[in-house]
């Protein structure tokens, strides 16, 4: 069956800042994950970023919180982010960087933030009307495995090692049971029935139960069968800015094992491994390495160093040796 319409792609060419976009355009989410230079990206897509998760906030990593910030002026709206700590005070600091007077009259925008920092998720919240002042709302334990959920998909993470703690996020979009439209029509169900009727197969605790259409019983494994069909979910990770440790890879592989793409930086070439090592980055036998590890369909790689502006073939091609689906 057919994947969900999620649309997926670097903002960046592979030697500038990182910066990753999931626009789900049938639910109206729009995902960053980093906040590197954004200027490349379509103004209309940024004006609709409604969730941004950040890995860490080296300067590469979220110069674009700027950019962002000044297109999202004008209309009414909440951003969400996550990330780790000192992300919220970054994001903090980065608010006060301006003067804010005269924001009476500004539509309300609004930044709610989710950190997590030392077991917990903490809550944040800074509001245009209040001059961004930030707001702690509380804390709770944090979840180990998920920092986002809602009915379609989920943002899972690790905490990884780059000489400081950085996010590394998984992105699952949910299997969807969805009605077959040419046997639907057959039935005598309309409007809200048919609401009803998607409902009850959606529940799988249905299973032992039956449907009553026109006064007759069908049993839930026959109308699934035969009305819906599932619509197969779609995974896709990002990891950047880790160093290659064997804690490093185990979470890695974890987290992102399955993936149809992992995006995944590939900074340095297999012969600088000593210099990788000592900035906590990723060489590309590395990086194919771990991708391979997690059995992903597709990697794409990023975050290339500017030293071999020139080689850009040399390093997939390096990677191709071990991992050929690359791009
Ligand atoms: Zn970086
Ligand atoms: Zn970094």
């Amino acid at each position: 069956m057919a994947k969900p319409r999620v649309k997926h792609y670097l903002v960046n060419d592979k030697f500038e800042d990182p910066a990753l976009v999931i626009e789900i355009d049938s639910i109206g989410d729009y995902i960053l994950f980093d906040l590197g230079n954004i200027r490349k990206l379509d103004r209309s897509v940024i004006k609709k970023i409604n969730k941004v998760f950040i890995t860490h906030t080296h300067m590469d990593h979220f110069i674009g919180f700027d950019h962002l910030l000044r297109n999202k002026l004008g209309k009414e709206q909440t951003v969400e982010m996550f990330g780790i700590s000192p992300l919220a005070e970054n994001t903090y600091c980065k608010l006060q960087g301006y003067t804010w007077n005269l924001v009476e009259f500004e539509p309300q925008i609004v930044f709610s933030l989710k950190q997590h920092n030392g077991g917990y998720f903490e809550s944040y919240r800074y509001d245009i009307k209040k001059r961004f002042e930030k707001e702690f709302l509380g804390k709770t334990k944090a979840d180990p495995k998920t920092v986002y959920e809602n009915k379609y998909y989920k943002v899972d993470y690790a905490i990884l090692d780059h000489k400081i703690p950085v996010m590394g996020y998984s992105f699952v979009y949910k299997d969807r049971l969805l009605l077959k439209k040419d046997s639907i029509k057959d039935l005598p169900l309309e409007g809200k029935e048919i609401g009803e009727f998607k409902q009850f197969l959606e529940n799988k605790e249905n299973k032992d139960r039956t449907f009553t259409i026109d006064g007759k019983e069908y049993s839930y494994q026959y109308l699934k069968e035969r009305y819906s069909y599932i619509q197969e979910g779609i995974k896709i990770s990002y990891i950047t800015d880790v160093v290659f440790s064997e804690e490093n890879v185990e979470k890695i592989v974890n987290l992102v094992k399955g993936s149809d793409v992992l995006y995944c930086e590939a900074v340095f070439l297999s012969e600088d491994k000593e210099q990788a090592s000592k900035v906590y980055h990723l060489t590309t036998d590395q990086t194919a390495y771990i991708a391979k590890e997690a059995g992903v369909k597709k990697l794409v790689v990023f975050h290339f160093s500017r030293r071999y502006a020139n080689q850009k073939e040399k390093i997939l091609q390096e990677i191709k040796q071990y991992f050929p689906n690359v791009e």
